[in-house]
């Protein structure tokens, strides 16, 4: 009757947070041939949060983003946004990623344009052309490329280009901004300096991202929520599993100080030696149940294969 009890207070909690939150994803898994991937993951994100999604290299970041994207579909479970199950790339989802965003052929102007076409019929397409271009020249404002709106690709520098993106995928005024490295191949100057960008952006317009990096420090300075994948845990049995990764950490992080001074502070140095040695450390195998998943909207599905073991 008691675990009854659990068991159902569970199901109820699920369902609050996907009534609650803009995007839910509940006991999902990617199996590609006989490789598990993503292993019931359970992940409810707010409105206007800065969620920022780290993990060593190769457990499954970039194939978690693309099934939110749509562009494929998890093996199991289900994604939803506003309480609506996903089933394709729609303009609910915006993305940036690293590289290959703008099209080289196509000015920063048409590129920009391009993106508010993509989420609109042909007919409104023809008749609002000279609105289309005044919101993008607005975008493009607001990423501070004024001057450099008839440009190509070639002639912008890559922060330049990077920038271009984010109001490429901004005029489509998505739900969520979901980013897969876009600082990556920037050089650190650069990057510091659209970091700094990206958090007035998002204060600006008051935007929900989704933020993938496999640095920590981007991640923790950043996020207002860090999530940590990881295929580096263990079940109550301690046998090391041929398992795919799952969210092992979870967790609000402070929004009042987000100088670049915050990065040198002893509080972050901390936060980052504790996400790096729970999620990076392939030596030290957590248990299921120790997970630290401290943020108020992290649960656990019970139709997990492990949840008569938590
Ligand atoms: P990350 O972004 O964390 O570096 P990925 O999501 O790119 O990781 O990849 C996770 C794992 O899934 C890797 O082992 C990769 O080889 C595998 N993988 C990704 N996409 C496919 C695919 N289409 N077919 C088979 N395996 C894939």
């Amino acid at each position: 009757y008691c675990i009854y009890m659990v068991f159902w207070g569970k199901i109820m909690r699920a369902n609050e947070l996907k009534g609650k939150n803009l995007l839910h994803i509940e006991d999902v898994q990617k199996i590609y041939g006989n490789k598990v991937v993503l292993d019931d993951i359970d992940l409810s994100i707010a409105d206007r949060e800065f969620c920022t999604l780290v993990g060593p290299s190769g457990c499954g970041k970039s194939t978690l983003l693309r099934l939110i994207v749509g562009q494929e579909k998890p093996t199991i479970g289900n994604i939803f946004i506003d309480g609506k199950k996903i089933t394709s790339p729609d303009i609910t989802r915006g993305i940036v990623y690293q590289k290959y965003s703008l099209f080289p052929h196509l000015s920063v102007l048409k590129n920009v344009m391009l993106g508010k076409n993509l989420s609109v019929n042909i007919f409104h397409k023809h008749k609002n052309k000279k609105e289309f271009k005044e919101e993008a020249l607005y975008f493009i404002d607001r990423v501070n490329l004024k001057e450099h709106y008839k440009k190509y690709p070639h002639q912008l520098s890559g922060g330049m280009q990077q920038r271009v993106a984010i109001a490429q995928a901004l005029i489509t005024k998505p739900k969520i901004l979901l980013m897969d490295e876009p600082f990556g191949a920037l050089d650190p100057g650069t990057r510091e300096s659209l970091q700094a960008f990206l958090l007035e952006l998002w204060k600006e317009f008051k935007m929900t991202i989704l933020f993938i990096t496999h640095d920590l420090e981007e991640a923790v300075y950043l996020g207002s929520r860090i999530i940590a994948l990881s295929q580096y845990y263990t079940d109550k049995n301690g046998k090391k599993r041929d398992h795919g990764a799952r969210i092992v950490y979870d967790r609000i992080i402070s929004t009042d100080i987000k100088s670049t001074t915050a990065k040198a502070s002893a509080n972050f140095g901390k936060l980052v030696q504790e996400i790096r040695h729970d999620a990076f450390d392939p030596e030290y195998l957590q248990y299921i149940q120790q997970f630290n998943l401290l943020h108020p909207d992290a649960f656990i599905t019970v139709k997990t294969k492990y949840s008569n073991k938590i």
